[in-house]
C-alpha cells in the first residue's frame, strides 16, 4: 500500500507505559524497518507538552537492540521527527475533532489508524466514543488497542465490551495480553505442534500434572492504588496465566488463523471445571527485617488501605473436563515480593510404568519423572529433565537437562511483546489478541470464586517479603499429589 498513511495515536501519551513500553516498541519497529513509509506518531493526553517536550520525553527511553550500530541516532532523530502531540480532554469531541484535523494533515490520500489506549480503564469508553466519532479514518480501517484491565469480574467486563461495541466492532478491537507476546509463549505452539516428540505425549497419558508460575521478587512499593482494586487474582492469572493455559492445552487448530485458534482457546475455556474457593489459596505479604534490612509489608505501601484483604499471592488448582485432559491438575501460582522473578510453565510427566532401574535413583521415584520446563522469563529457555545415567562403571542415575538456552543458542536480544504485538495490530493479524467470547469465558470461570472470596472477607494467608511464599500453596498442591517446580532450580 505505497499511498496509505499510518497514524498511530497514543492516548495516555504522558503515562508510565506509554514512556516504558509503547514508544520504545514504535521505535523498534521503525528501526527494523517494520512500519509503512508514510506514518506518523500522535502522542494525546492532559498534560501540556509541546510537540518538542514530548520528543525529548520519549527519546530518554528509546534504545537500540545492537548499540554500536552508528546509524542508530539517525535512526532515532528521524523516528522522532515523525512524532507529535496533542493534549486534550479523554471525553472531548471536540478535542478530538481537533486531533482529526492533525492527523489529516500528515496523512496522503488513504489513511489507516491506530489508536492505542494507555490509560486507566474508567475512561476506556469515553475515548473511543470521541475518537470514533470524531477522529476514525474515513477511508481506511480505524483499530483500537486496550489495555487491562477488562472489567473486573463477567458483569463489568461484559458491560465495557457493550459500551465499546457501540462504537466499534469486534475487529476493531485488539485486547492487548502482553504475555501473548512474549517469545516463548508463542514458541509453545512451534514446540507442540511441528516437533513429533511432544504432541503425541500431550494428554493425560503422559502428563501429570501442569504448572504455571509467575512470581515477582518485589511488592507494591508505593504503586499499590491500582492493584489494591484487583489484586493478584486479576491482574495475572485471570488472564496472563489462563491465556499460556488455553495455548498450552487446545485441541490443534484447523490452521493458523486467528480465528481458528482463537475458537480453540475458547473451547478449552469451556471445558473448564468451575474454579472453587477449596481449590484456591490466598496470601498477603507480610514486612520483616533480614540482615539488618528492613522489608514493608503490603499494608505498609501509603497507597494501600491499612485494612487491606486482597491477595499478593494466589495459587489455585483447576481441570479440564475433556478427554484430553480428565484428571490432570492444572496449578496456578502467582505472587509478589517472593524469593524470585520469574515465569515459567512445567510439565510434570508420569512415572515409567515397571521402571526396570527403580533401585539405581539417588533420589526417590516421584522426583525422577521427566519435566519439560519452558521458561518465559527472565533469561529465557527450554529444558527437559531426563533420567542418565551417570558415567562409570557403576550403574548410578541422575536427572539431567537437555537444555536450550536462548542467551547462549540465539544471542541476538529478544523483541519485547509490545514490538510483536503492535506489529500485528498494524497487519491486521489478530491471533495472538483476546476475543470477547474468550473473555467472557475466562471471567466466568474466575468471577464466583473471586465473588465469594470478597463476600466471606477470607482473610489472606501472610508470608515475609522475599519468602517462597505461603505454606498453603504447598497443601493445596498435595491434595492432587502435586509437587510445586522450583523456580530456581534450574
Ligand atoms: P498511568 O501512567 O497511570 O496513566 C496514563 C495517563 O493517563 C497519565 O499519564 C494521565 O495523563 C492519564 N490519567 C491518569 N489517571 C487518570 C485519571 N484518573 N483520569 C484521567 N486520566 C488519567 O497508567 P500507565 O501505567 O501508563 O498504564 C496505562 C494503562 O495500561 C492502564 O490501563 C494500566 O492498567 C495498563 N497497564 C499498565 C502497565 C504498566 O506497566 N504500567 C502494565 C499493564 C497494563 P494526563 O494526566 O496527561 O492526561
Amino acid at each position: 500500500e505505497e499511498s496509505s498513511t499510518l497514524s498511530i495515536t497514543v492516548v495516555g501519551a504522558s503515562g508510565d507505559l506509554a514512556k516504558k513500553k509503547i514508544f520504545p516498541a514504535l521505535f523498534a519497529l521503525f528501526y527494523e524497518g517494520c512500519l509503512p513509509q508514510d506514518f506518523s506518531v500522535f502522542g494525546y493526553a492532559r498534560t501540556k507538552l509541546t510537540h518538542e517536550e514530548l520528543r525529548v520525553m520519549i527519546s530518554r527511553t528509546l534504545t537500540c537492540r545492537i548499540d554500536q550500530r552508528e546509524n542508530c541516532v539517525d535512526k532515532m532523530d528521524q523516528f522522532l521527527k515523525r512524532c507529535f502531540y496533542h493534549s486534550g480532554q479523554y471525553n472531548s469531541e471536540d478535542d478530538f475533532a481537533e486531533l482529526n484535523t492533525k492527523l489529516k494533515e500528515k496523512e496522503v490520500y488513504l489513511s489507516n489508524r491506530l489508536y492505542y489506549l494507555s490509560i486507566p480503564p474508567n475512561i476506556f469508553v469515553d475515548v473511543v466514543r470521541c475518537a470514533s466519532l470524531r477522529a476514525s479514518s474515513v477511508n481506511g480501517w480505524t483499530r483500537v488497542i486496550v489495555e487491562k484491565p477488562f472489567g473486573r469480574d463477567s458483569e463489568s467486563s461484559g458491560g465495557l465490551t457493550r459500551c465499546l461495541k457501540q462504537y466499534l466492532t469486534e475487529e476493531q478491537i485488539f485486547r492487548i495480553d502482553h504475555y501473548l507476546g512474549k517469545e516463548l509463549v508463542e514458541n509453545l505452539s512451534v514446540l507442540r505442534f511441528s516437533n513429533l516428540v511432544f504432541e503425541p505425549l500431550w494428554s493425560r497419558n503422559y502428563i501429570r500434572n501442569v504448572q504455571l508460575i509467575f512470581s515477582e521478587d518485589f511488592g507494591t512499593e508505593g504503586r499499590g492504588g491500582y492493584f489494591d482494586q484487583y489484586g493478584i487474582i486479576r491482574d495475572i492469572m485471570q488472564n496472563h496465566l489462563l491465556q499460556i493455559l488455553a495455548l498450552f492445552a487446545m485441541e490443534t487448530p484447523v490452521s493458523l488463523d486467528a480465528e481458528d485458534i482463537r475458537s480453540e482457546k475458547v473451547k478449552v475455556l469451556r471445558s473448564m471445571k468451575p474454579l472453587l474457593l477449596q481449590d484456591m489459596i490466598v496470601g498477603q505479604y507480610k514486612g520483616h527485617s533480614k540482615g539488618g534490612k528492613a522489608y514493608p509489608g503490603y499494608t505498609d505501601d501509603p497507597t494501600v488501605p491499612k485494612n487491606s484483604l486482597t491477595p499478593t499471592f494466589a495459587a489455585a488448582a483447576m481441570f479440564i473436563n475433556n478427554a484430553r485432559w480428565d484428571g490432570v491438575p492444572f496449578l496456578m501460582k502467582a505472587g509478589k515480593a517472593l524469593h524470585t522473578r520469574g515465569a515459567e510453565i512445567r510439565v510434570q510427566f508420569r512415572h515409567v510404568p515397571g521402571n526396570l532401574y527403580k533401585k539405581n535413583f539417588a533420589t526417590d521415584l516421584d522426583k525422577a519423572t521427566n519435566e519439560l520446563v519452558i521458561r518465559v522469563q527472565p533469561d529465557e529457555g527450554i529444558y527437559l529433565r531426563i533420567n542418565n545415567k551417570v558415567p562409570g562403571l557403576g550403574m548410578r542415575l541422575d536427572r539431567s537437562d537437555l537444555n536450550l538456552l536462548y542467551r547462549s543458542r540465539y544471542p541476538r536480544e529478544i523483541p519485547d511483546a509490545y514490538e510483536r504485538l503492535l506489529l500485528d495490530a498494524i497487519e491486521g493479524e489478530r491471533r495472538l489478541f483476546i476475543r470477547s467470547d474468550e473473555l467472557d469465558a475466562a471471567w466466568d470461570l474466575f468471577t464466583p470464586a473471586l465473588k465469594e472470596l470478597e463476600q466471606k472477607k477470607i482473610v489472606p494467608e501472610l508470608y515475609p517479603y522475599g519468602s517462597r511464599g505461603p505454606v498453603g500453596a504447598h497443601y493445596l498442591a498435595s491434595k492432587y499429589n502435586v509437587r510445586w517446580g522450583d523456580l530456581e532450580d534450574a
